[in-house]
């Protein structure tokens, strides 16, 4: 397949890789100049996705996103797929693939979960929201960027299975690193409060798989001194969306606001910014009631 890849950062660039990797011919373009093995690099946004059948974007926000679509959709192959991988609001989203049917083109929101790693590795998640056409496309890419590709229903559902699930573990990385902070003040060690809680009703993928407390439980960013992992800012940035969205379907997301709220204030006010999004635990450690 002839694929343009726009967007060559932490994520887009081991995924253009990838693609390259396995016998595609890529084109690539970012403005920051960046590039990746194997991938050619255009001159423009333009350059890079004529004559391709999917364009592939991995850019920052939804207003990039939309801007980078006008500029190129009206130089797509008539009958090709946009497929945007970012992480963006939903209604960016819907609006990119209004764009793209208007322009007799195909369009699928799939953002992905599995981080650099798994960008590196090929083995990210996908989420995506389009029509079956657009998805019988796209699906050998996934396969090579991927382990596992869920077709969520039509545009913008991709977006929003990735926030709705980012908030759930935003939320539960908080209640999770509270607990422990209360465990401490109660004398109970921490190691016996990883036993009982993974093995009960409290357990999560926050405290089974991602254990916020050092020593304890699997390896995780916690047993490197909080370095990302996934960084505070980034969960910031989902929960935002997350919050955005809900507030654009009237939904009440009570705990997912205040998760919103206590990253703001982590990234914004304290020391969040590039710590690990576990790095909650120390910040209750150091609070006291009332703080
Ligand atoms: P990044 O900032 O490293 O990469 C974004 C790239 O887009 C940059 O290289 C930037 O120069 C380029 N860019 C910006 N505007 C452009 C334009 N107009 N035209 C062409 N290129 C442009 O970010 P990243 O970590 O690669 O993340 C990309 C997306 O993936 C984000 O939406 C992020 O939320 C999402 N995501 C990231 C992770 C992660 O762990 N980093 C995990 C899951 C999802």
């Amino acid at each position: 397949m002839q694929i343009a890849f726009i967007g060559l950062g932490n994520m887009g660039a081991p995924m253009a890789a990838n693609l390259a990797a396995a016998g595609h011919s890529v084109t690539g373009f970012d403005v920051a100049g960046t590039t990746a093995t194997g991938v050619t690099n255009a001159a423009t946004a333009v350059e890079a996705v004529t004559g391709a059948d999917v364009v592939i974007t991995m850019l920052p926000n939804g207003d990039i996103l939309r801007a980078v679509a006008a500029d190129i959709v009206p130089h797509m192959k008539p009958g090709a797929v946009l497929l945007d991988c970012s992480t963006v609001d939903v209604s960016s989203a819907r609006a990119v693939a209004e764009l793209c049917a208007a322009a007799g083109l195909g369009a699928l929101d799939a953002p992905v979960s599995g981080g650099i790693g798994g960008a590196s590795a090929g083995t990210l998640t996908f989420m995506v929201g389009g029509s079956d056409d657009a998805f019988t496309i796209a699906q050998p890419l996934f396969d090579i960027m991927g382990q596992k590709a869920v077709h969520c229903g039509a545009s913008g559902n991709g977006q929003a299975a990735k926030i709705c699930n980012n908030m759930i573990l935003g939320v539960t990385m908080i209640a999770t690193c509270e607990a422990f902070a209360l465990a401490d003040k109660l004398g109970l060690a921490r190691d016996k409060m990883f036993d009982v809680v993974s093995t009960s009703s409290g357990y999560s993928w926050s405290m089974n798989a991602y254990c916020p407390a050092p020593g304890v439980g699997p390896t995780s960013p916690a047993d490197n001194d909080y370095k990302p992992g996934f960084a505070a800012e980034l969960m910031l940035k989902d929960l935002r969306l997350s919050q955005q969205a809900a507030e654009a379907a009237h939904a009440d997301t009570p705990m997912g606001q205040a998760a919103t709220e206590l990253y703001r204030s982590f990234v914004e006010d304290e020391d969040g910014r590039g710590r690990d999004f576990s790095a909650m635990l120390p910040r209750f450690e150091a609070r006291t009631r009332g703080d």
